[in-house]
């Protein structure tokens, strides 16, 4: 399959953005075509300033860019003057979700079945098949009944030293979905995946390309429970935690996959692969394509790698477009 900008997908995010004008005598491709591109190329202009102001902000470590000549604000007012199409607005301030999630307490877990050795239901064993993704859990059919099911597991240590059970958030419908390796401290704290930081990034980066993290986006971990001084992933605890995840795709059932950070991809990918090969290609996980992008934590210690997680993160944009544009089921 190839990927592409055609005249139908240009169409469809006129319509999704209020820009589609035409009227049936008036349409055509090359319009369609025209008009489509020219909305891409602000939105792509008005994201870089985005990206580039909310990572300035979020950290000290992180430079300005250069090539930033005029702020957001600015594009925005002098776009008003002219003729072209108004770029619609994106909400710029930090997250209204960010602020609940600080009073937000975790669901409350309740008590597992005692016949239950590990208290949470054994995975059914299964044959890997290329190009499905198995269910492991075939009993629960809802992420909440998931999620009771197995928010008091003690499969592995780390139940022993976690706070809270970090089960993933956002829209249980989404059609990208977003994979760490595992909570990290602030995770463990508040019981939410990405609250930190990081998370705080993560959200700047999506409101760049006009994606919130609970409107058809979910975010998960490998691991549900926090690793001692953020350790990586043990075998043995991905062996016992992967088909909670698993379940969990199987329940949300993605267009597309997106790995933040090498850890992640390598594991679910099972290769030793390099950030540097896996990045760029759209890969395959049990049939669902599948991208690999820097972990924001890793971006807030690394300014240099903005400008190639900016092009990670467009290509991901276009490509979430793309695919729901072939199926929009
Ligand atoms: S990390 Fe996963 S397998 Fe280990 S205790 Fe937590 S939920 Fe269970």
């Amino acid at each position: 399959m190839t990927y592409g900008t055609t005249p139908a997908v240009l169409k469809r995010l006129l319509k999704r953005n209020n820009k589609y004008k035409m009227t049936k005598k008036e349409h055509n491709q090359q319009q369609i075509f025209q008009e489509g591109l020219q909305f891409l190329a602000q939105q792509a202009e008005y994201s870089k300033i985005l990206w580039a102001e909310a990572l300035g902000a979020f950290s000290p470590l992180v430079a300005k860019p250069s090539e930033k000549t005029t702020s957001a604000e600015e594009l925005k007012r002098s776009q008003k003057s002219d003729s072209s199409p108004a770029i619609p607005e994106v909400d710029q301030s930090p997250s209204p979700d960010i602020n609940q999630r600080k009073v937000l307490r975790p669901i409350p877990c309740p008590e597992p079945d005692p016949s239950w050795r590990y208290r949470a239901p054994e995975a059914e064993p299964t044959i890997p098949v290329p190009g499905e993704i198995e269910d492991p859990f075939p009993q629960y059919t809802s992420m909440d009944s998931f999620r009771a099911a197995i928010c008091n597991c003690q499969k592995c240590p780390l139940s022993r030293t976690r706070t809270n059970f970090v089960y993933g958030m956002g829209d249980p419908q989404a059609s990208l979905v977003l994979i760490g390796e595992s909570p990290g401290a602030d995770e463990d704290a508040q019981g939410f995946p990405f609250v930190g930081r990081a998370g705080q990034l993560l959200d700047k980066i999506l409101a760049a390309v006009d994606l919130k993290r609970d409107n058809d986006v979910y975010i998960a971990n490998i691991l549900k429970c926090h690793p001692p001084e953020n350790r990586n992933p043990r075998a043995n605890e991905v062996e016992h935690c992967e088909p909670y995840l698993i379940k969990q795709l199987q329940l949300i059932k993605p267009k597309l996959i997106v790995s933040l950070g090498r850890i992640a991809a390598q594991i679910l990918l099972r290769t030793t692969d390099s950030l540097a090969k896996m990045r760029g290609r759209i890969l395959d996980y049990h049939g669902v394509p599948f991208l690999v992008t820097f972990h924001p934590a890793a971006l807030l210690r690394n300014p240099q790698w903005k400008r190639p997680t900016w092009e990670d993160v467009q290509k991901m944009k276009d490509l979430l477009i793309e695919l729901k544009s072939t199926d929009p089921s």
